[in-house]
């Protein structure tokens, strides 16, 4: 991602938001590529939603500009700019049924014949046989699309979504996450969504900026964020990490560090600058990454595998697979996740472990931060 004028749909260069001491938004820079889905993420009060209403212009930034395309709007009034947003309240006219809802931008304009226009709109949001219905007569995730038809009828440059699915139940929203991905294929229009759902943000977005404290900690396609977490931030906000306190004993293709008594191995090009022997480092790695042997079965792990021993604290079966609990002199309550297909019977609580994993799976952190930030703990 740059910061070139080139390219971006949505471009904001050293954008701030303070309100009287407390800055909200501290200065950022930011390009959303033309016609990408781009998603703001972060736990609430980070700034994501103060920087979405800078951008449709309901809120005036402290410092910065904010261009859409190659325009500066940084003081044009919010209609004036051409982005709509969708609201998690969809704000819906309660007494026009749901052609005139969708038509309602169009005749504003005094766009004459709207028919052909709102019953495209209304096929894209698949809810062609519900236009003479009233808003209370759909269900929220049939209103949310609605909202999204109302908004998208005018022809935005831009499409802003503050926490549209917020409101509905888990199975409504990721039915929704993937018809909204659908309808911004099919459109091409570049849609911005602030959500502080990460499942959400990975599922529907090609970038994400991961914001905490008013900064974009990181940016990147979910897939690069969610392998190379550069912050431990970053590492446990997405998804679940594993971050083990270790210090560097030699370098190579390959730094290997000890960690509770164990040696781990983690490719140098996964670790933040070059550390020398001696440096303090988390490494980490995801639960998935892991299998787990019993101790009494440590013989049959292949060589070259990173090994930690444990013991089992704690196991949940949630179905697709099993979470495990993992306590040892690497540190307590490391995660493991298993797929349910053929279950150790032995491994349960009290039970001694090794977990291993391919050392290309490790990562490497900056020691120096917070090993829990962004866990729910900290939160
Ligand atoms: P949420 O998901 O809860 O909406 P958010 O990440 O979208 O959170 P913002 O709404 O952008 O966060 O708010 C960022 C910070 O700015 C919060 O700490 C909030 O309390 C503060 N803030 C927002 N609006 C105002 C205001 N008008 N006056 C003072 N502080 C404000």
């Amino acid at each position: 991602m740059t910061n070139s004028n080139s390219g971006g749909d949505v471009r904001l260069a050293g954008i701030s938001k303070s309100y009287g001491s407390f800055t909200a938004v501290q200065p950022l820079d930011l390009t959303v590529p033309q016609g990408s889905f781009f998603a703001l993420l972060g736990a609430s009060g980070c700034g994501k939603t103060t920087t979405l209403r800078m951008i449709a212009g309901l809120e005036d930034p402290t410092t910065g500009t904010v261009f859409l395309g190659d325009r500066d709007v940084t003081d044009l009034p919010p209609y004036k700019r051409p982005v709509n947003t969708v609201f998690q309240s969809y704000a819906l006219f309660p007494h026009l049924d749901i052609f005139e809802n969708v038509a309602f931008g169009l005749r504003r304009r005094g766009v004459k014949s709207v028919k052909k226009q709102v019953g495209d709109m209304l096929d894209l949001v698949q809810l062609g046989d519900k236009a003479h219905r009233k808003p209370h007569q759909l269900s929220g995730g049939q209103q949310q699309r609605v909202a999204v038809a109302r908004a998208l009828i005018n022809h935005p440059q831009v499409l802003l979504l503050d926490e549209p699915l917020g409101a509905l139940d888990l199975k409504l929203r990721r039915q929704m996450q993937l018809e909204l991905k659908r309808i911004q294929t099919e459109v091409g229009i570049t849609f911005v969504h602030v959500t502080h759902d990460q499942e959400e943000a990975m599922t529907m977005a090609d970038q994400v900026a991961v914001m905490n404290g008013g900064r974009v900690e990181q940016l990147g396609a979910p897939a690069d964020l969610y392998e190379n977490p550069r912050t431990t931030f970053v590492a446990n906000f997405l998804g679940t990490s594993n971050l083990i306190a270790a210090e560097v004993a030699a370098t190579g293709t390959d730094v290997v560090v000890t960690a509770g008594g164990a040696k781990l191995r983690l490719p140098a090009d996964r670790c933040p600058g070059s550390p020398g022997t001696g440096t303090k480092l988390l490494v980490g790695v995801r639960p998935e990454k892991i299998s787990l042997t019993h101790a009494d079965d440590a013989d049959s792990i292949a060589a070259g595998r990173n090994t930690v021993r444990g013991t089992i604290a704690d196991t949940s079966f949630i179905g697709v697979s099993t979470q495990y609990v993992i306590d040892g002199p690497a540190g307590d309550g490391l995660q493991v996740y298993e797929q349910n297909v053929e279950r150790d019977t032995r491994l349960v609580p009290g039970a001694e472990v090794v977990l291993h994993w391919n050392p290309a799976h490790t990562f490497g952190l900056d020691a120096d931060q917070d090993i829990d930030a962004g866990t729910e703990e900290a939160a």
